[in-house]
């Protein structure tokens, strides 16, 4: 991870920018940093799409997903599902909220689940949980998370995890470093998908519980440092 706030602020542009070209952020949905220097803090943009963020968009916000210093700026509504996970988790230093199309299906079927059916998606965990706002907050929401109590309802729902989807609306994926959140976002987009196309298909093999408890080679540093070097490369020449 970043070990000073100007190197996290770089990376924060850069995954950004990264996650709206390949696909998993459209003009909404969001990816914050952990602040290096001090952890009950973090670092996100204001509400600007994804693809055009640049350093000078990015602002602090606290536990409680108030933004820390005076601005014109206004912040993204759902920033408390970071502030919350941040609070929940001391392990997560980076999160991203998206409403990747290829997802949604299995936030709202009542019989199929997602679950990692390619190598590369092992380190979303075998037990992928669907928080339903619903649930906690009746039927008359928006669907988005817009207070802390919400935030925590989710944060609940994700509990250990790397990952859980929202109904009807989207997913959050969390990670101790910020390559690791794009890695798995784009993994997750692509398991998605192929697992729908297997569906199509009929009956098919999803990964063993023994296969996603081995070591994750889609998280080890080496192989997120050849898929990092080349996200950056593709959005290099527009930061
Ligand atoms: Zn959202």
């Amino acid at each position: 991870m970043p070990e000073t706030i100007e190197d996290a602020r770089r990376d924060l542009v850069l995954a950004n920018r990264i996650l709206a070209r390949e696909g998993i952020l459209d003009t909404h949905g969001h990816v914050s940093v952990r602040h290096p220097e001090h952890p009950r803090r973090f670092i996100m943009a204001w509400a600007r799409a994804p693809e055009l963020i640049e350093d000078a968009d990015v602002l602090e916000f606290g536990l409680d997903g108030e933004v820390l210093q005076p601005t014109e700026k206004k912040p993204y509504l759902e920033r408390f599902i970071h502030a919350a996970i941040y609070a929940q988790r001391s392990d997560v230093l980076a999160v991203c909220h998206n409403h990747t199309p290829s997802i949604l299906p299995f936030s709202i079927s009542r019989t199929a689940r997602l679950r990692p059916v390619i190598h590369m998606a092992t380190p979303l965990g075998g037990d992928i949980p669907v928080w339903d706002i619903a649930d906690e907050f009746g039927r008359n929401t928006n669907l988005l998370v817009t207070n802390m109590d919400q935030g925590r309802s989710l944060a609940r729902a994700l509990g250990a995890g790397r990952i859980a989807l929202m109904r009807g609306h989207g997913s959050v994926v969390v990670s101790d470093n910020i390559p690791s959140v794009v890695s798995s976002c784009i993994h997750m987009d692509r398991n998605a998908r192929v697992q729908m196309q297997a569906i199509q298909l009929g009956e098919y093999t999803a990964l063993a519980p023994g296969e996603i408890g081995r070591p994750w080679v889609a998280d080890q540093p080496s192989s997120l440092d050849r898929a990092w070097e080349a996200y950056v490369s593709r959005v290099r020449d527009r930061v």
